[in-house]
């Protein structure tokens, strides 16, 4: 099987990588990151900081030739790293790609020849679902608490009410799986069937499941880094 590519406009290279780097567990990462991108010295600091009036993660950062340290919230790093991307060359943007995300990338022009970007081998050539069932009953990642509207207008058109039965139309972000009659949330997706007599879990709604449930895993880091048995071998 040949290996799978995509090909990532710049904007959408950065928003996968802030998408996988922004959260207070990969704090030293985003300071090895904000280092290699910037220069200077960035590590992270947990903990109260003088500078902060609050208890917090963050980072300290010393820009190169000067001694003076900064503090930010690691929240902050949203827009830090977003800007510091933004002034780098396809090049460097495949590299930091390369380090989040754990894949192959390359800097190039997409297919029709015009846009610059990244490609990124994903390796999902080697991803084969093992139905454990791990994400449908353990992760808000493809077990979400809502459903997009794109999904709800296609259950209308394909005249599924045994679906949108579970779902919550009147609440702000679609809320889903939910006794509609006692108004109380099901302990878990009403769709995942166990297979009698062995551990593997199907989804008897697969053909038009959630795009939450669809888009998971969306990279080899998403699945290695939340329990996903994809990439074990078979
Ligand atoms: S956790 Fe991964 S291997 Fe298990 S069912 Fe979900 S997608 Fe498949
Ligand atoms: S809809 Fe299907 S894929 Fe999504 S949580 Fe339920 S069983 Fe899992």
């Amino acid at each position: 099987m040949g290996k799978h590519k995509k090909f990532l406009t710049i904007r959408e290279a950065i928003r996968d990588i802030i998408d996988s780097l922004l959260r207070p567990d990969c704090v030293e990462e985003i300071a090895e990151i904000y280092s290699f991108l910037e220069g200077g010295k960035a590590r992270s600091t947990k903990g109260t900081h003088p500078l902060m009036d609050n208890k917090d993660l963050g980072i300290l950062y010393t820009p190169e030739k000067l001694d003076d340290e900064e503090f930010y919230d690691w929240r902050e790093f949203e827009d830090l790293l977003i800007r510091a991307l933004e002034d780098k060359l396809p090049e460097d943007v495949a590299r930091v790609y390369t380090k989040v995300l754990w894949v192959n990338t390359y800097a190039g022009t997409g297919a029709e020849g015009s846009e610059l970007g990244i490609w990124v081998e994903t390796e999902m050539e080697n991803f084969n679902c093992k139905q454990c069932g791990h994400c449908c009953l353990n992760l808000s990642d493809a077990y979400c608490n809502s459903v997009l509207d794109e999904d709800i207008n296609r259950w209308k058109l394909e005249d599924r009410w045994d679906i949108l039965k579970f779902v919550d139309q009147s609440s702000f972000f679609n809320d889903i799986w939910i006794n509609q009659e006692t108004g109380e949330e099901l302990g878990r997706c009403p769709w995942l069937k166990r297979l009698p007599n062995n551990d593997r879990y199907i989804c008897r709604i697969h053909h038009t499941k959630p795009t939450h449930c669809r888009n998971y895993p969306h990279s080899k880091r998403h699945a290695l880094t939340t329990g996903c048995k994809g990439f074990d071998p078979d």
